[in-house]
């Protein structure tokens, strides 16, 4: 498979063993509880290994994009606390690298147009079948997709928090743009974090299932992989994380010192009480030192409090 030309955004500042980790938002809503107990570990995990935390827009889902809401969200994380550093990379202002990397992978006949619609899928069980990868479609008659064959069983690896997690069964030939010419997730978030040198990734379990997808494309690609972390999401209800979808309550930053102690105590990091502290500085400093992945809770989601959101008030 071919290498796809990477330029680390870090490494004119960083040597290969910076720790380097980043929190990548997309601003379809505020931040709210869970949101900022993945904004939080991600912080902590970097800043006690003296690493680099980075923020990315995750932007690229421009229908889901609300005006406004970068700058609300990096307005919730100052009032929090959470200092990131350098700039903040935007997907929208990255689709150039992007394409480049698509035609990269077309002219070396590695991606492939497709013209399957969704009921064509279903119809054959929901997971692609690659029929269109040998028929040379070009983009000319009407919009395609484009696609990446992954085949095999997705790699097994090691997860921070959750521990062994086996290989699946779960590769398809992944749609690498949309047929709407916007990029796709998978795509981007593996070439993002390769050129911004991200090498751990903590974030919500609820990105565990596309994980195996994720790390299959840096081996295909021949990039390094990133140290993975997921730690549970908070939930309304089971199966109910946290969302604009379920109604949660957007974070009050006033509330800053409140919200970091809720969240410490989410993570099982058993804080001291408020009273104890003079301020956000100083609880953030504090859980820095008492910061220790070991004891995240290994279960995918953790239901919070009713408060967190009106879902229960509004079915
Ligand atoms: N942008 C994704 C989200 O807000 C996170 C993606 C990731 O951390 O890989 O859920």
């Amino acid at each position: 498979m071919m290498t796809l030309a990477s330029s680390p955004g870090c490494s004119s500042t960083t040597t290969a063993t910076t720790y380097v980790g980043r929190f990548a938002p997309s601003p379809s809503g505020q931040l709210h509880f869970g949101s900022l107990v993945t904004a939080l570990a991600s912080y902590l995990d970097a800043r006690s290994k003296h690493g680099i935390w980075l923020v990315r827009m995750e932007d690229i889902d421009t229908p889901r994009c609300v005006k406004g809401m970068d700058s609300a969200i990096l307005n919730t994380l100052e009032a929090h606390g959470l200092g990131w550093d350098g700039q903040v990379l935007y997907q929208s202002q990255q689709h150039e690298r992007y394409q480049q990397s698509i035609d990269k992978l077309i002219d070396a006949d590695l991606a492939y147009h497709c013209q399957c619609t969704r009921k064509q899928i279903t119809a054959m069980g929901g997971r692609y079948n690659g029929q269109c990868r040998t028929k040379q479609l070009s983009n000319q008659a009407s919009p395609t997709a484009i696609r990446y064959p992954l085949s095999g069983n997705a790699p097994p690896f090691i997860d921070g928090v959750m521990g062994a997690i086996p290989q699946g069964d779960t590769l398809e030939d992944i749609v690498i743009k949309r047929r709407d010419g916007l990029y796709s997730y998978n795509l981007v978030v593996v070439l993002d974090d390769d050129y911004q040198g991200v090498n751990h990734i903590v974030r919500g379990a609820d990105l565990l299932p596309v994980t195996g997808t994720q790390i299959a494309l840096y081996h295909h690609l021949k990039l390094a992989v990133p140290q993975y972390s997921h730690i549970p999401v908070a939930s309304i209800a089971p199966g109910r994380k946290l969302s604009k979808q379920n109604h949660a309550k957007p974070l009050d930053n006033n509330q800053a010192l409140e919200n970091i102690h809720r969240a410490m105590a989410f993570l099982s990091m058993s804080p001291p009480a408020l009273t104890e502290y003079q301020g956000i500085e100083q609880l953030l400093e504090h859980a820095v030192s008492l910061w220790n992945m070991k004891n995240v809770p290994k279960t995918p989601e953790i239901i919070v409090d009713a408060q967190e959101s009106t879902y229960h008030s509004q079915r």
